[in-house]
């Protein structure tokens, strides 16, 4: 055989065990989906864990036995299988699968689940490790443990358990870690009022789709919902109206075709220790509440339980439908306006520990200001030249308050208009133009664009067939938009470093039941969540819609939250052709 031949017959040889070798190697590509998509997931050659109905737990580090609890926790049921037509007419389906109990252990070997904290690793980054040795949790702190178990829960649900509830998760590896630090959701409590296992329930929901703030919206026109000691005819006067417009609020001259329903609403509030116990609720879940006390508009509320707080310091009664109040706005040019708000922060800054206080600044018309002798008087004293400047002034002020304290403030993007100090946070809510022009000046932003975020907004293009029953604004919102809603847009590399994160909003001024809470937040909060979320973000909107009858829908099934099925069900015919959206101008 010359070498040629020699040559030849070597590599001839080979390629029956390269073959062999290409048949018998695994995929690198894991099987299982995840809402949000990790930063990688690969799955472990040959390699599976049997996971038994009750897993037998152990926690590395004393801080991770409250971690197991809570996933334990999450994981209980809170209605039967089955399905039910609910309050708002919408269906709630209970799937009958079981997730495996937790069962503690302090012997490493005894465990299947082992739970770690990993010094090496970024504070919010988790790894999560299955492989014949079992599964490893191990994250820079516990919230990215909780994190990963969350994603744990996610694997479970995509395997079926045999008779004696066991299941077998394939190998896999996962690295992950969130895109940004704000990664909230607003839930309207005002226009209409949730009870605290309601509002845990929305906590809940949250958690499973690893977000990380409640901004609690508690203070209105058409109520006051927290207990402040000091002045308690808040919430004796302020958390009630004499009755609530029935479907579309009309206004200004056409305020006399309004109907009502002649129903009182209220006293509907939070007392201290309920406030306290959803605080702690959420802290469990690592999950921040950030309350919101509105100032200087949207106080109807507050000043039918204290008029003197208002320019003309007349009698006003709470708001009974919906729209922006020239009487709904407090008045500037009164020390004792900030003596009110001080009083206030000091009980709300005792409740909640967060770093961030949220003072409203959207929607306070001036006209009072216009008028009235005192802000007149004060604009003269500080040299202001329009009244626009009168609202910054009360900002400054509120905010050097809650700066002495150790606290921040956030507002609406109206608090640009008269100047904003350059430490508020701006939350964009009027499409992302506020929250372009704060980061473009310096200032820390979190987007909330009406345009991708509102979530009250219809998600189908046919509410009326499809019993989307709602508000009578026709904005039109489905989950695709909140999908491929990008923060950054028209933002420098540099800029974009002042986006803090994102957030949902649901506001429920057409929403009166929880369970249309539910449908209205549910799918497109993890739309939103996984673009909050996930930093390497593709615009594979199919991907993502069979990622999340994966391992989303199974999730919502799992716990009964009612979603709305438009897209899953192919009901929403528009959206499935995928045609050009066409949503009217806000
Ligand atoms: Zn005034």
């Amino acid at each position: 055989m010359n070498i040629f031949f020699m040559k030849m017959f070597r590599i001839l040889s080979t390629l029956p065990a390269i073959m062999i070798l290409a048949l018998g190697a695994c995929s690198t590509e894991s099987k299982y989906a995840l809402v949000p998509q990790p930063e990688s997931i690969e799955a472990v050659c040959c390699s599976s864990c049997k996971v038994p109905a009750s897993i037998p737990t152990y926690a590395a580090d004393e801080s991770l036995i409250a971690v197991a609890s809570t996933w334990a926790e999450t994981m209980t049921k809170t209605y039967a299988p089955g399905t039910d037509s609910t309050a708002a007419k919408h269906v709630r389906i209970v799937s009958d699968v079981v997730l495996p109990a937790v069962s503690l252990t302090d012997k490493a070997e005894d465990a299947v689940l082992c739970l770690s904290i990993d010094t090496t690793m970024a504070a919010d980054a988790y790894r999560l490790t299955v492989d014949k040795k079992g599964i490893q949790v191990a994250g820079g702190e516990p919230k990215a443990v909780f994190w990963g178990l969350q994603s744990l829960s996610q694997l479970l649900l995509q395997e079926k358990a045999d008779a004696q509830g066991v299941r077998k998760l394939s190998g896999v590896v996962i690295e992950d870690s969130p895109r940004f630090p704000h990664r909230g959701a607003l839930l309207d409590c005002c226009r209409h009022f949730f009870s605290v296992e309601e509002v845990k329930t929305f906590i809940d929901m949250l958690a499973i789709n690893k977000m990380n703030v409640f901004h609690w919206h508690l203070t209105e026109d058409q109520g006051w919902r927290i207990e402040i000691k000091k002045y308690p005819k808040l919430t004796e006067i302020g958390s009630v109206r004499k009755q609530t417009v029935a479907g579309r609020a009309y206004k200004g001259k056409e305020e006399e075709k309004n109907v009502y329903d002649g129903v009182p609403y209220g006293p509907f509030f939070y007392t201290q220790d309920e406030a306290r116990e959803i605080v702690a609720y959420a802290a469990a879940r690592f999950i921040t509440v950030i309350p919101e006390i509105e100032m200087p508009g949207h106080c109807l509320g507050a000043i039918a339980a204290y008029p003197w707080l208002s320019c003309d310091g007349k009698q006003k009664e709470v708001a009974c439908r919906w729209g922006v109040f020239a009487d709904g706005v407090v008045c500037p040019g009164k020390e004792s306006t900030y003596q009110f708000y001080e009083d206030v922060l000091d009980e709300i800054c005792d409740i909640f520990p967060s770093e961030y206080i949220h003072i409203g600044g959207d929607e306070a018309p001036r006209d009072h200001w216009k008028t009235c002798k005192k802000c007149q008087a004060l604009m003269k004293k500080q040299g202001f030249t329009k009244e626009a400047e009168l609202q910054s002034y009360l900002n400054s002020r509120i905010e050097a308050y809650l700066n002495a304290k150790g606290r921040k403030i956030i507002g609406w993007d109206e608090i640009l208009e008269g100047g904003v100090t350059p430490s508020a946070t701006v939350m964009s809510w009027r499409g992302p133009k506020g929250g372009i022009a704060a980061a473009k000046q310096g200032n820390h932003v979190i987007m909330t664009p009406n345009t991708n975020c509102y979530l009250d907004y219809h998600q189908t293009c046919n509410p009326d067939s499809l019993g989307e029953n709602l508000a009578p604004w026709k904005h039109y919102l489905p989950l695709q938009v909140c999908f491929e809603f990008n923060p950054f847009d028209q933002l420098s590399e540099e800029e974009s470093a002042y986006i803090n994160g994102l957030q949902a909003n649901v506001w429920c001024e057409f929403i009166k039941t929880f369970d249309h809470v539910q449908f209205m937040t549910l799918p497109r909060m993890s739309a939103l969540a996984e673009v909050a979320w996930s930093k390497h973000r593709t615009d594979d909107y199919d991907g993502f819609v069979h990622r999340m009858e994966k391992a989303m829908v199974p999730t919502y099934e799992y716990h009964g939250y009612v979603y709305a099925p438009y897209v899953f069900d192919g009901s929403d015919k528009y959206a499935v052709a995928k045609e050009k959206f066409v949503r009217p101008a806000h």
